[in-house]
């Protein structure tokens, strides 16, 4: 890839090189090229931090023997740990996946084995982090971005007050949002603390409903189309088409995706269905992406694809529409249980988790300027961030400090973890204003999914009278979650 990618790299070097007067004229003169305006704009936002040619090359090549060796001695390594679970060896996914199982002993056993691992490797992970941060550090240096995650926000799209304005709209809201609901959690299990290995652990009511794959396809269509038809009319295709290949079979890749193709065909959707609430949702979630991947086509190959801040869009939107028409007709007050909670910590792990990565990632990246990190140094600022996120209902009992060292994210691809946060609410935001007023809302809404990656968040947002710049859009989004978790309260409270 490095090699066929080598070849490709003039391209975009030699449009930038173009002078802005002659690009400008030829954008603005009536014809095929005007409709790439938005393209190039991005394009040109690079051009500043772009180098000589020979430099840039050098980069690229290097790139096989700096980040991409380092990011590969890493991934091997986690792929070749062993966990030692009562004699039994199991890999991360296997022990991760155990600490949130039914049985206490269990999740504190595959803890105790996470702890014992990961210290016994804490010198190679601080060593790797301590290179990836300067090796970023020296890129940012020669490209001239001036804050630590400028280059990835640039990537994004995004800009840095926006980022600004979310991360502080989430570490305020941390007391009325996650503190809240680790309290109630642990008055759930009993207890005044929860330790950390309870923290995801599946609560005493559970949703064991199955839905066969018909009564899936309905659920969502129905939700989609109570919405709006239309939205249902584009999503029947999928289902009638063969686009979904949803049964697990042996050898097939875990997870789930929508792929987009290319514009002129049509996109494909992978599911590992097994009939859990869960897998209804992620069938609404994909399908979602689907959607706008339909939708957006009509942009061609070059702006079909939206930027993250507009990504998870439809996928998180028809999720919760999803989640909304279930709850509706769930009666039963232990499965409504079941359903808001789960909504709820899915949403925390999504939105608080994620920036408090972020403040860390933060922290690493400003502390590595000034010279080399010792395991202690990076340990205490995990346990700083962990802290101030997970509110004082949660015990970081001892070995806790070094579970920074497993996050893939900090290595593979620095700051991206706010995405997660970012797009989770900018939907609950766009979902609350569909709530207050659903009154033309639909027609809006598609003309943003058919705009696929053509227009800047704010043009996309405004006919919503939305600004991410805005602090309020924020606290707009997170109270959406207080909601559910008022809602929580309120069904524990009719129990
Ligand atoms: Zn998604």
């Amino acid at each position: 890839m490095t090699n066929l990618s080598s070849k490709l790299i003039f391209f975009s070097l030699e449009l930038n090189r173009i002078d802005d007067k002659i690009l400008n004229e030829a954008l603005a003169a009536k014809g095929e090229l005007s409709r790439y305006k938005p393209w190039f704009d991005e394009l040109r936002k690079a051009k500043p931090y772009q180098l000589e040619d020979r430099v840039e090359e050098l980069f690229h090549e290097k790139s096989v023997t700096g980040r991409g060796a380092w990011n590969r001695l890493f991934d091997e390594t986690m792929a070749s740990l062993k966990f030692d679970v009562k004699g039994e060896q199991l890999g991360l996914e296997a022990t991760l996946t155990l600490m949130t199982d039914k049985k206490q002993k269990n999740r504190k056993r595959a803890f105790k084995a996470v702890v014992k691992t990961l210290d016994s490797n804490k010198r190679l992970f601080t060593h790797i982090t301590n290179v990836l941060a300067k090796d970023k550090e020296i890129s940012d240096r020669w490209r001239g971005f001036e804050d630590i995650a400028d280059s990835r926000h640039m990537a994004n799209s995004v800009e840095r007050e926006v980022v600004d304005a979310l991360e502080t709209s989430v570490r305020e809201a941390y007391p009325r949002l996650s503190h809240r609901y680790y309290a109630m959690k642990a008055k759930w299990f009993g207890k005044e603390k929860l330790n950390a290995w309870d923290r995801n652990a599946p609560l005493p009511t559970s949703d064991d409903r199955i839905y066969d794959w018909q009564s899936a396809r309905d659920i969502v269509l129905d939700a989609y189309g109570n919405f709006s038809p239309y939205l249902a009319e584009v999503a029947k295709p999928f289902f009638e088409g063969g686009w979904i290949d949803a049964p697990v079979t042996p050898g097939k890749s875990p997870g789930a995706f929508a792929h987009p193709t290319v514009p002129s065909a049509h996109p494909y959707l992978m599911l590992n269905y097994l009939g859990k609430t869960r897998d209804v949702m992620t069938l609404a979630h994909e399908l979602g992406h689907g959607v706008h991947q339909v939708l957006a086509a009509g942009q061609g190959p070059l702006m079909a694809s939206t930027p993250l801040t507009v990504a998870e869009t439809a996928s998180v939107f028809g999720e919760m529409l999803t989640f909304r028409s279930l709850l509706t007709q769930t009666s039963d007050p232990k499965l409504r249980f079941a359903l808001l909670s789960s909504k709820v910590e899915d949403m925390l792990n999504t939105v608080v988790r994620q920036i408090s990565f972020y403040t860390f990632e933060r922290k690493v990246h400003t502390a590595r300027r000034k010279g080399e990190l010792k395991t202690e140094e990076l340990n205490r600022m995990w346990l700083e961030t962990s802290e101030e996120s997970l509110g004082p209902s949660i015990k970081l009992n001892k070995g806790y400090e070094t579970f920074w060292s497993y996050i893939p994210h900090f290595i593979h691809s620095p700051f991206y973890v706010y995405a997660y946060a970012f797009g989770d609410c900018l939907v609950n935001s766009l979902y609350a204003k569909y709530e207050h007023s659903s009154e033309g809302f639909a027609e809006r809404y598609f003309d943003l999914l058919r705009a696929g990656g053509s227009k800047h968040h704010s043009e996309l947002l405004a006919p919503f009278d939305l600004d991410a710049k805005d602090p309020e859009f924020w606290s707009l989004g997170l109270s959406m979650i207080e909601g559910l978790i008022d809602e929580l309260e309120q069904v524990q409270l009719a129990e």
